[in-house]
């Protein structure tokens, strides 16, 4: 037979509750797809999270963060379970999604929110306003308030108590990030939306400065900018008018999630965190869902589109990329739901099922 003539290492970590029966269903369409691109894996299957604790007692072992850190991108599961809730925080297994993310350096996390034709009744807008959203958050992800120095509690001079944070950015901070952004606009409509508070934070002045800047590295690139206020209220009002947004991470954190829920289903959303160079985090926007691990139920569609993120955004394998988007259009075109999405007049399916349809779907269009 013919060898693949490109192979990449991937660091798998399948993590708690319904984390494994997805990364499973990832696996085998990733394989397939890129198989059908010349393209071979070698897979490191790694424990996080629960899983990592009852093994090892942290929720990140060092040798998990090694093979992630020596792997050509990381396909992640989900965390968390009942089973850990009452462990100190730094047990917990959510501990170890956090110190993954700071340990590989991911300061860019994308988002992207679609509307599929076939669950535009999922979303919470009304049909003609949700129907064709395609668009990207793109947040900066290790700056900003949630780092910021000085932060902590005083007491003021009348004795009342102060708590304080602080808003910094470095202009590399910004301009690092503003390059994914306008990299991943490229590959999109090729337009980017910088979103900030420019009016009132000097933070945001030196963003929107930077942000700039960086476009004229782009000028294919359409820039426009807007303040935070008014683009929570354009997501609601007319989400179809975004492609990228580029955001930091406060309201990144902010605006993703209402992103989110303009398409109304969480099965169905992947994300990526990326750096410059260096393997990127590739894993559904969902969690662990305890409540319907283990019963096959789960949707495995959002880590299959974290799959397909894996290869465009990872490894620049877009042409298997769009093999994977394909045969989950063509698959819900078919009538296939999961119970999450599921619709009066469609075939319920399970998690193996649905994934032994995507791969029906893939072989039909070889
Ligand atoms: P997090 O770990 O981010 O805190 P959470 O506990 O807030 O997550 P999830 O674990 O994502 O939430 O679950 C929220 C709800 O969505 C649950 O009822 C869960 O069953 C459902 N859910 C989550 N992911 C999926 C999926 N892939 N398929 C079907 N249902 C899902
Ligand atoms: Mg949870």
């Amino acid at each position: 037979g013919t060898s693949p003539s490109r192979r990449y290492n991937i660091a798998l970590l399948p993590g708690d509750g319904i984390g494994p029966e997805v990364i499973a269903v990832a696996k085998d369409v990733l394989n397939f797809a890129a198989s059908l691109e010349g393209i071979g894996f070698d897979y490191k299957e790694m424990p996080v999270g629960g899983a990592a604790l009852d093994l090892t007692g942290v929720p990140l072992p060092d040798e998990t963060l090694l093979a992630a850190k020596e792997s050509d991108a990381i396909l992640f599961g989900a965390i968390g379970g009942y089973k850990w809730d009452d462990n100190p925080k730094h047990l917990k297994p959510e501990t170890g999604l956090l110190q993954l993310r700071k340990g590989l350096g991911v300061f860019a996390n994308l988002r992207p929110a679609t509307v599929f034709p076939q669950l535009v009744d999922a979303s919470t807008l009304k049909r003609e306003v949700a129907e064709g959203v395609d668009l990207m958050v793109v947040r900066e992800l290790t700056g900003g308030i949630y780092f910021g120095q000085p932060r902590g509690f005083k007491t003021s001079e009348n004795g009342e108590e102060i708590g304080f944070n602080t808003e910094v950015y470095a202009a590399q901070e910004i301009d690092r990030v503003a390059r994914v952004a306008f990299n991943n606009a490229r590959k999109r409509q090729g337009r980017v939306c910088s979103v900030d508070k420019a009016n009132v934070l000097e933070a945001s002045i030196l963003w929107r400065k930077r942000v700039t800047a960086i476009a004229a590295e782009y000028p294919d690139v359409e820039l426009s900018h807007m303040y935070v206020d008014n683009a929570a209220m354009q997501l609601i009002r007319e989400p179809k008018q975004f492609d990228t947004i580029l955001t930091n991470n406060i309201f990144g954190d902010i605006l993703s999630d209402a992103a989110s829920m303009i398409t109304g289903s969480i099965g169905m959303l992947p994300s990526a965190s990326l750096r410059e160079s260096g393997p990127g985090l590739f894993e559904p926007i969902h969690g662990s869902a305890p409540d319907i691990a283990g019963q096959d139920k789960a949707n495995p569609l959002a880590t299959v589109l974290s799959a397909a993120m894996l290869l465009k955004y990872g490894l620049g394998e877009e042409n298997a990329a769009k093999r994977i988007e394909a045969a989950v259009l063509d698959t819900l075109d078919k009538g296939f739901r999961t119970g999450d999405i599921y619709s009066a007049g469609c075939k319920r399916v399970g998690c193996k099922e649905m994934g032994e349809e995507l791969l029906k779907s893939i072989e039909s269009h070889k």
